[in-house]
């Protein structure tokens, strides 16, 4: 049966590569425009200057898995009331949303590295279970890593931001004070002024977000996807 609570807008989607393109493989293939809701309209108004980035920030926001876009309409919602903002959002469904043409954007997202980093929100429960106790640190990991779409969307999120600065926006760890990919909580380690919510630690590094996991799916969609 038809999906009516998610329509395909065709506009979203980029363009295929011709048939016989799917018989190339690695770096050399054509990659595909990823699909992501725009939301330089209501993040303009939360810039403050711009600045070449060098870092992207994984942050968690607290949503309840809504139909639709509801998880990224409410947060957006929440970030204009705050004067926060941010660059990216993705959600359980696996929607992306993207600040289209405002990746040098300055955005207070994580205090101390504003100017160097994007961000990104990845909005789930898990948080709130978390620290409500209702879950286990290794629970919150098995949920985040049963949550492939969303995953998923983060990754093309990297990759994407990747490619449109190979050299500047290394596909690298970084401990949260270097270039590459990393979370708020790395961040907060080295700015504390950072620190104050959701913090998105790393399973490896004592907390629950694969975020290990994530870069190497972000190396594989590096191949398939771009801005
Ligand atoms: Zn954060």
């Amino acid at each position: 049966m038809e999906d009516k609570s998610h329509p395909i807008d065709p506009s979203l989607l980029g363009d295929y590569p011709a048939e016989d393109d799917h018989e190339l493989r690695g770096a050399s293939a054509p990659r595909h425009h990823a699909a992501m809701l725009n939301i330089a309209p209501e993040m303009k108004q939360l810039a403050h200057g711009t600045h070449l980035k060098d870092m992207f920030v994984c942050h968690e926001s607290v949503s309840y898995n809504r139909v639709g876009w509801g998880d990224i309409n409410g947060l957006i919602d929440v970030l204009v009331r705050e004067g926060y903002g941010i660059h990216g959002i993705n959600d359980k469904d696996g929607h992306k949303a993207w600040a289209k043409g405002m990746g040098n954007a300055i955005f207070w997202h994580a205090g101390g590295v504003n100017e160097r980093a994007v961000g990104v929100e990845c909005v789930s429960e898990i948080p709130i279970l978390l620290q409500s106790k209702k879950i286990t640190r290794r629970q919150a990991l098995d949920l985040w890593l049963s949550r492939h779409a969303q995953l998923s969307a983060l990754a093309i999120q990297i990759a994407c931001w990747h490619n449109s600065d190979q050299k500047r926006h290394p596909l690298v760890r970084s401990n949260g004070n270097e270039r590459g990919i990393t979370s708020h909580w790395n961040v907060s380690q080295h700015h504390p002024q950072s620190d104050g919510h959701w913090n998105c630690r790393p399973w490896d590094e004592g907390g629950h977000f694969p975020l290990a996991h994530v870069i190497e799916l972000s190396k594989q969609m590096a191949l398939l996807y771009e801005f």
